[in-house]
Formats: structure tokens, C-alpha cells, sequence
């Protein structure tokens, strides 16, 4: 997965990328995070990368220009481009996104926002597509890139050593994920349930199916659909549904 950030600010980006996943991700050659200051495609020698809005009124707006250069100058190293603007005003962000994202054999590039925003010609005229990570606003695209990014990497296959962990995930295949514990088996009196320390394996497995069950009819009943459902989870459910009536 091949990631270019456009950014004013490129040390955010090189921070996040440059720990944990992210950075043994890009040592093992699976992902390259490259970022791109958009300073550098600035003529004038101050530098200046905003200006204020036409019309008036309150805050600063990145130019179109240096924008436009940038992205010139990746498309002169050849290879395809998929362009994602992220904004508040764009399509919610989500696992199959991301899983999209992973699977792209195009170089995907970000085109990071700060202030009030970007001029509206570089939309227009490049049309990225606008991704956003949540209806709140953020100061800038980086942050919203890299959570991008971080949720994509780590579907790539290798990028997390055991690939059972990326798929018993919370949305992987809809339900949320089951509680975990680990060592010791005691903390401040509290326990560990007995399946897990039981060895059989088979019931553990269905006790994680029933425990992902609970986890989603609690938390996120609106992705619990029927469809997704297999007889064992309906059967499992209608436990759960009795085991909260008894409460
Ligand atoms: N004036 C813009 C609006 O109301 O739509 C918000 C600008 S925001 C302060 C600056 C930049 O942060 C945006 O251009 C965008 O790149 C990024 N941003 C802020 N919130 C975001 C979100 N929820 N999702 C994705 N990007 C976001």
C-alpha cells in the first residue's frame, strides 16, 4: 500500500508514522508512508501557503496552486494516483473503506486541509474523493489521514503477524469483537471466566461467538442484521435476549 500525504505540517504525520505497526509495516516493505510539504511547492520565498477567504470573513484558506503543483509532481513519477480529500462534508469512514484502501494497487494520496479549508478549485478540479472520520471538526487533514492510513495498513495481509487477530475484529464480519483477558488469573479478586481456562476448545469458541453476540446487542444493536445471522447466532441471541429478561 503505496500512501502519499500532502501536508503543511509533515512532522505529524512522520511522528505517527514512524512508531509501532505503522513502522515495522514500512521496514517489512508492505506500506510506504511518504509525506509531502505543501511549502515546498511555494514559489514566492516567503512561503506563504493561505490567504485570506474572497468575500471576507473570518479565518485563512490554503491556496490552490502550491496543491495542484504537488500533486503535478507525483503524477510526473508515473503511477496512478486515487486522490482522498478528508473533510467533515464527506463520506463516513468505515471498515469497508478501509478494506478498499488496503486492496488499492493505485498510489493513494491525501490531500491534508488546515484553517477554513482548502480553495474550492482543487476540489473541483481534481475531484478526490471526500472521507470524513466523524461528524466533529478537526484543525487539519492529518490526523484524519493517519487514523485513515492506520485502519488500511494493518488489513494489508502481513502487517499483523497473526491474521486470525485482524479477522475476529470488531466489524471484520459485522459483529463487535469478544472480551479478552490475559495473565495473572487473578487482578484485585477479580477472575477470568472459566470456559477460558477450560482447554475445551469448542466451547470457548462458541462462548466468544455469544460474548461478540452480547457485545453488538448491547452496543451497536443497528449492525446486528438478520441476513448476517447464522441459526447457531439466533439461537445464541435468543439466550442472550432471555438471560437479560432474568436480570
Ligand atoms: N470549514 C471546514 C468545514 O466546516 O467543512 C472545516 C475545516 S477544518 C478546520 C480543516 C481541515 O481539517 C479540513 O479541510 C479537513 O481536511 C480536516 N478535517 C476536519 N475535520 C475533519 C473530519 N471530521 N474528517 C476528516 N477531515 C477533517
Amino acid at each position: 500500500m503505496q500512501c502519499d500525504v500532502l501536508t503543511l505540517f509533515p512532522e505529524l504525520i512522520e511522528g505517527i508514522a514512524a512508531q509501532s505497526m505503522l513502522k515495522r509495516a514500512q521496514e517489512s516493505g508492505r506500506v510506504c508512508i511518504r509525506s509531502h510539504n505543501i511549502r515546498d511547492y511555494i514559489k514566492d520565498r516567503h512561503r506563504i501557503a493561505d490567504d485570506a477567504p474572497y468575500g471576507g470573513g473570518c479565518g485563512m484558506v490554503m491556496k490552490a496552486e502550491p496543491i495542484f503543483r504537488a500533486i503535478d509532481a507525483l503524477q510526473d513519477e508515473g503511477q496512478e494516483l486515487r486522490l482522498i480529500f478528508p473533510s467533515p462534508q464527506g463520506i463516513p469512514f468505515s471498515h469497508q473503506l478501509a478494506m478498499d484502501l488496503s486492496r488499492e494497487s493505485r498510489r493513494l494520496v491525501w490531500i491534508c486541509g488546515h484553517y477554513e479549508g482548502i480553495d474550492e478549485r482543487v476540489l473541483t478540479r481534481l475531484e478526490p474523493e471526500e472521507i470524513s472520520i466523524g461528524d466533529y471538526v478537526l484543525t487539519g487533514g492529518e490526523l484524519p489521514a493517519m487514523v485513515m492510513i492506520d485502519a488500511a495498513a494493518r488489513l494489508v495481509p502481513g502487517v499483523v503477524g497473526d491474521p486470525g487477530s485482524v479477522e475476529q475484529d470488531s466489524f471484520a464480519d459485522v459483529l463487535l469483537d469478544y472480551p479478552h483477558y490475559t495473565r495473572p488469573e487473578g487482578v484485585r479478586g477479580y477472575g477470568v471466566p472459566d470456559v477460558l481456562l477450560s482447554g475445551n476448545h469448542a466451547a470457548i469458541r462458541l462462548w466468544r461467538r455469544k460474548e461478540s453476540l452480547r457485545n453488538t446487542y448491547w452496543k451497536r444493536p443497528d449492525v446486528l442484521h438478520d441476513e448476517c445471522l447464522t441459526e447457531e447466532d439466533r439461537r445464541l441471541l435468543r439466550e442472550i435476549s432471555q438471560e437479560c429478561e432474568q436480570v
